[in-house]
């Protein structure tokens, strides 16, 4: 089984280069924020209290995600591994991830994380708003305060999977095909 945790801030590509390796190696896509998305079309009760801290750019409660990732992963069944999108977000996140493997009897590959730099992460996110509908893409505020808050909670979760000997690093700026070779060359060694 291959399972990829995609890193890196908002804005760096993770959606767009885990539709190419889903394509490639099949495997199961979990993005955290695409499930809270779902949850809020839906009106779910997680849904509305996820919302709150979308809104504002905040990360929604370590206990909430997990528990949303543990349903997904224990209801997946017969998958080539798992595309981890925008999880773990924190280090809480991440130790919780490996008692969910360890239980599950799978473990993490490896991390690739997508490097780009604050700038064009901004200009990025406002360009995707003007058509993501996302009010989170769409306000500056918001936008610095996810930079911020992925830098303060977030980054500490690449520290994480290098002291297990699992992380890369890979340049997020350049052509989509471009960059999603170097991360092919990165998954064919796991
Ligand atoms: P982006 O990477 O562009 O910020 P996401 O779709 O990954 O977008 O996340 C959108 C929002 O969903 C985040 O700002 C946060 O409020 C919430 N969210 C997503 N994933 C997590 C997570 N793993 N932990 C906490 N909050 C999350």
């Amino acid at each position: 089984m291959l399972n990829i945790v995609l890193f890196g801030p908002p804005g760096a590509g993770k959606g767009t280069q885990s539709e190419k390796i889903i394509a490639k190696y099949h495997l199961t896509h979990l993005s955290t924020g695409d499930l809270f998305r779902k949850h809020l079309g839906e009106g779910t009760d997680l849904g509305r209290l996820a919302k709150k801290y979308m809104d504002e750019g905040r990360l929604v409660p370590d206990e909430v995600v997990i528990g949303m990732v543990e349903d997904k992963i224990t209801h997946t069944k017969d998958t080539n591994g798992f595309i981890f999108d925008g999880f773990p977000r924190t280090v809480a996140q991440a130790e919780a991830l490996d008692r969910l493997m360890g239980k599950n009897n799978i473990k993490i590959s490896g991390m690739i994380a997508l490097d780009v730099k604050e700038e064009i992460l901004k200009e990025r996110i406002r360009e995707r708003g003007k058509t993501s509908g996302r009010s989170d893409d769409q306000d500056d505020s918001k936008i610095e305060t996810r930079i911020r808050v992925y830098l303060d909670e977030t980054l500490p979760v690449a520290t994480y999977y290098e002291k297990q000997g699992k992380f890369t690093k890979i340049n997020g700026v350049g052509t989509i095909e471009g960059i999603f070779e170097d991360i092919q060359k990165v998954i064919d060694k796991f």
